[in-house]
C-alpha cells in the first residue's frame, strides 16, 4: 500500500491539452471523487466527464484509468485530459491534491515503476535520456536503453564473469593441487570479457559527442576571417566582425545543428605573437581549446603570404583531424598554397564574404557526419554507468593479472568486484543514494 501521488506531466504554461497523472492505491477512489461521467469508467478506455471541487465544475476533460500492474508506474492510475490553460489546470490538480493525492515529487512515477518492477533503473534512465533528446543520434541512444540493450549485454557479461568465478574458486577448493592446474582458458575469457568492457567505455565517447556536440574549433591568425565564417554557419551575427586585428580575445562557443548533429563552434583568439596580455591569455585559451576539439577548421588569410603565425596554426594542427579553408578567394592570391596542401590532405579556396552557406558547409560535411554509432548492442549512455564500467574494466584487469600469475585468491577476489561493477551498471545493485541522484535528474510528473 503506497501513498497516492499526483502532478501535472504536461509541461507548464498555456497549450492545447494538459496531463494530470495520478497514481496509488486510492487513484481510483480519488477519481470518483473528483470526475464525473454519464458513461462509467472502464479500464484503458478514455471517458468524457467533467472534473470538479466543492466550487462546481473546474473543466470538461477525458480521463483514462489504467488498473495496476498494467500501468507505467505499476499502479492504479488515472490519467486527466484537460483544457491546456494553466490556471484550469492548476485548480484541477489542486482538487484532486485535495480529494486525497499528495503532490508528486521529481521523477516520482517512474521511480515507482521502478519499484515495482516495471522498469529497471538503466531503462528509468534511458526515459530522462529520451525527455532530453536533443537530436536525432541523441533520441537514438535513449531508445537503446529504453529497450534493455545495455541490461542484455550487462547480464551476459556477468554470466560469463560469474562462471569464470566458480572454476577458478573451484581450483581454490583443491589448493595442494594448483601446480597441476591449467586455468589458461578462464584466462582468456577473462581478457576477452575486458576487451569488451574496455570498447563500453570507449563507445561512451560517442554518446558524450552526440549528448554535448561535436567540438569543432575556429583557428586561424587575426583577420583571417574566423568571426566571419562562424557568423555564415551559425547564419546570424555571433561574433564581432572587425578589420581591428585581436578583436577576439576568448574563445566564444556557438552550440548548432549542423546535418542533424548538434555541434559546438568555438571561434578563438587569432594565433599571434602579441605583447598584449589580455589578447596573450586568449591565445593560450585557443591553444587549449584546439587541444580538445574533435576537429580543427584552419583559417588562413590567401590574399596574404603565410607568416610564422599561420606556420603557428599549421603545428597546432599536426597530429589531430582538421582541415584548411583558406579564405579570401575574392581577392588576389598571395598565400603559398603549396605549402597549404603539403600541411592538409583537405584544403578548399574560399570566400566567407561571398560564398553561401551551402559552399562552405559542404566541404565541412564529411567531418561532421562521419560515422553513423550503431547503438543496438547496448551503449553507456550516462556517467554513472561510465564510473561503473571503469570500475569493472579496474577489477578485470586486476584479475587477468592475477590469473596469468596464478594467484587464484586474488583473480576470485577481483572477479567477485567485477560482478559487484556489473551489477550496479546493470542498475540492479545500487543504493539508495545513486537512486535519487538518478531521479533528481528527471521533471515533476514523469
Ligand atoms: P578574424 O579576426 O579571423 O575573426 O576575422 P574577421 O572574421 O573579423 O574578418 C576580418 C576582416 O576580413 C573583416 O573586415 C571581414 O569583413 C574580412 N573578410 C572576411 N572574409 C572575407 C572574404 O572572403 N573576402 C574579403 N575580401 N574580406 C573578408
Amino acid at each position: 500500500m503506497t501513498d497516492t501521488i499526483a502532478a501535472i506531466s504536461s509541461p507548464r504554461g498555456t497549450g492545447g491539452v494538459s496531463v494530470i497523472r495520478l497514481s496509488g492505491s486510492d487513484a481510483a477512489e480519488i477519481t470518483r471523487r473528483v470526475f464525473k461521467s454519464d458513461t462509467t469508467m472502464q479500464n484503458r478506455v478514455m471517458t468524457l466527464g467533467t472534473l470538479f471541487d466543492e466550487s462546481g465544475v473546474i473543466d470538461e476533460c477525458l480521463a483514462v484509468s489504467f488498473a495496476a500492474p498494467k500501468s507505467y508506474t505499476g499502479e492504479d492510475t488515472t490519467e486527466f485530459f484537460c483544457h491546456g490553460g494553466a490556471f484550469v489546470t492548476e485548480t484541477a490538480l489542486a482538487a484532486i491534491i485535495k480529494a486525497g493525492a499528495r503532490l508528486a515529487e521529481a521523477g516520482e512515477f517512474t521511480k515507482r515503476a521502478l519499484l515495482s518492477g516495471k522498469l529497471t533503473l538503466t531503462e528509468a534512465e534511458a526515459v530522462a535520456d529520451i525527455i532530453n533528446a536533443d537530436s536525432r543520434p541523441a533520441l537514438e541512444v535513449g531508445l537503446s536503453g529504453r529497450g534493455g540493450a545495455l541490461v542484455k549485454r550487462v547480464r551476459s557479461l556477468a554470466e560469463r564473469v560469474t562462471a569464470v568465478a566458480a572454476a577458478v574458486s573451484a581450483v581454490l577448493d583443491y589448493p595442494d593441487e594448483t601446480d597441476d592446474i591449467d586455468i589458461s582458458a578462464e584466462t582468456a575469457v577473462i581478457a576477452e570479457i575486458l576487451a569488451e568492457t574496455n570498447q563500453l567505455e570507449r563507445d561512451f565517447n560517442i554518446v558524450r559527442q552526440i549528448r554535448d556536440g561535436l567540438n569543432v574549433v575556429i583557428l586561424g591568425k587575426p583577420n583571417a576571417g574566423k568571426s566571419t565564417l562562424l557568423n555564415l554557419i551559425a547564419g546570424f551575427e555571433r561574433a564581432i566582425v572587425t578589420d581591428t586585428p585581436g578583436t577576439t580575445r576568448d574563445a566564444v562557443s556557438h552550440v548548432i545543428s549542423l546535418f542533424g548533429k548538434k555541434v559546438c563552434l568555438w571561434d578563438t583568439a587569432g594565433i599571434r605573437d602579441t605583447a598584449d596580455d589580455i589578447e596573450a591569455s586568449g591565445v593560450q585559451i585557443a591553444r587549449r581549446t584546439a587541444d580538445d576539439a574533435a576537429l580543427i577548421v584552419a583559417v588562413f588569410d590567401g590574399s596574404r603570404p603565410l607568416d610564422d603565425d599561420d606556420r603557428e596554426i599549421m603545428k597546432l594542427c599536426c597530429g589531430k583531424t582538421s582541415l584548411c579553408l583558406c579564405n579570401k578567394s575574392d581577392l588576389p592570391r598571395l598565400a603559398d598554397m603549396e605549402t597549404l596542401r603539403r600541411e592538409f590532405a583537405d584544403i578548399a579556396e574560399v570566400s566567407f564574404k561571398n560564398d553561401d552557406y551551402d559552399t562552405v558547409t559542404a566541404f565541412l560535411r564529411p567531418f561532421i557526419v562521419g560515422d553513423t554509432p550503431v547503438f543496438e548492442g547496448g551503449v553507456i549512455a550516462n556517467e554513472r554507468q561510465f564510473a561503473a564500467v571503469v570500475h569493472a574494466s579496474e577489477h578485470l584487469s586486476a584479475a587477468l593479472s592475477a590469473s596469468e600469475s596464478g594467484a587464484f585468491d586474488a583473480c576470485g577476489v577481483s572477479l567477485e568486484s567485477t560482478l559487484n561493477a556489473l551489477l550496479e551498471l546493470g542498475g540492479e545493485q545500487v543504493s539508495d543514494k545513486i537512486i535519487c541522484e538518478v531521479f533528481s535528474r528527471f521533471c515533476v510528473g514523469k
